[in-house]
């Protein structure tokens, strides 16, 4: 098959049912909407907001998603439409993929007890693009997510579903560069000198992390940068196998580390084995050159050894 032929055969799908007749597994809960605010490190709803009744929560709007996942057993409701254009694509050896972004619209808010469902369309698949992972095209569906009939949002989700760009050789030199920019420069001189830096609002006190031009808390725009200790722990990780990205070769740990100061950066974790890394375990500061590059990595300590 020809690109172009492929090209319109993929753009008959726009505008086709991607689901139809989504359910949520459970209406939305008090349960799930504390574990979500914990994960991620905020509040919770306040019982006291106005227009919330007695014993009943209002969920926070980046939810939306959450709401209608399918869970590990796996996505309810495609159609057979959706379903004949992923099986195109893996003919045409797009057997990969992988999400790039999504967007959200928020158009009521949710409440603990409200019955959720959904429906989404294929509202775009992309001519043929080349990425840093492979060839391939970019597929948007737009989810429209009802509370009790009444719809609450729109959810609009991007993959890119591609063929794998040959493997090669692993080389540190040839990893993505950093972003410097001007709210972040400092961070990078001070890695250059070997320094981890963090900001510390001068207004209120607060440490920070990533570096912004303003604070989270009191938002002042006056800060400070101090040098982290270096030591923290693993407080969660991955372990990347798939996609293959150059300058990594997988399997290779990600951590998200929390700093002896309190605030949380990604950063490799090197030292132990990408299989036996654990949550809580000690991490301590190095650094190592790639390229031109010096990057802030942690190194992993098992305890008792
Ligand atoms: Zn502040």
């Amino acid at each position: 098959m020809t690109v172009a032929d492929l090209s319109a055969q993929l753009t008959a799908y726009e505008g086709r049912s991607a689901v139809l007749g989504g359910r949520g597994r459970d209406p939305v809960d008090a349960a799930m909407i504390r574990h979500w605010c914990e994960a991620m490190g905020v509040p919770g709803p306040d019982p006291a907001v106005p227009g919330v009744g007695p014993g009943v929560a209002e969920a926070p709007p980046a939810m939306l998603q959450v709401w209608i996942m399918s869970g590990l057993s796996g996505a309810v409701g495609r159609t057979a439409a959706y379903e004949e254009l992923v099986a195109l694509l893996d003919r045409a050896g797009c057997t990969a993929v992988v999400a790039t972004d999504c967007e959200q619209e928020y158009l009521r808010p949710l409440r603990t007890g409200d019955e959720i469902t959904f429906d989404a369309v294929i509202e775009s698949v992309s001519p043929r693009k080349t990425t840093a992972l492979g060839t391939g095209h970019f597929i948007t569906t737009r989810t429209e997510i009802r509370a009790n009939g009444e719809l609450a949002g729109i959810h609009r989700f991007r993959v890119l579903r591609y063929a794998p760009a040959r493997t090669r050789t692993a080389s540190p030199a040839e990893r993505p560069r950093p972003v410097i920019n001007r709210d972040n420069a400092g961070f990078w001189e001070g890695v250059a000198g070997h320094r981890l830096l963090i900001q510390r609002c001068t207004a209120c006190g607060r440490q920070r992390f990533p570096w912004l031009p303003g604070c989270g808390e009191c938002g002042s725009p006056l800060w400070e940068a101090v040098e982290a200790s270096g030591e923290g722990v693993v407080f969660s990780y991955v372990v990347m196998h798939h996609p293959p990205v150059p300058g990594f070769e997988a399997p290779y740990a990600v951590g998200l580390i929390e700093l002896a100061e309190g605030v949380r950066m990604i950063s490799s974790l090197v030292g132990v084995a990408p299989a036996r890394i654990r949550i809580g375990m000690p991490v301590a500061l190095e650094f190592v050159r790639a390229g031109d590059q010096e990057l802030p990595v942690f190194r992993a300590y098992e305890e008792g050894l």
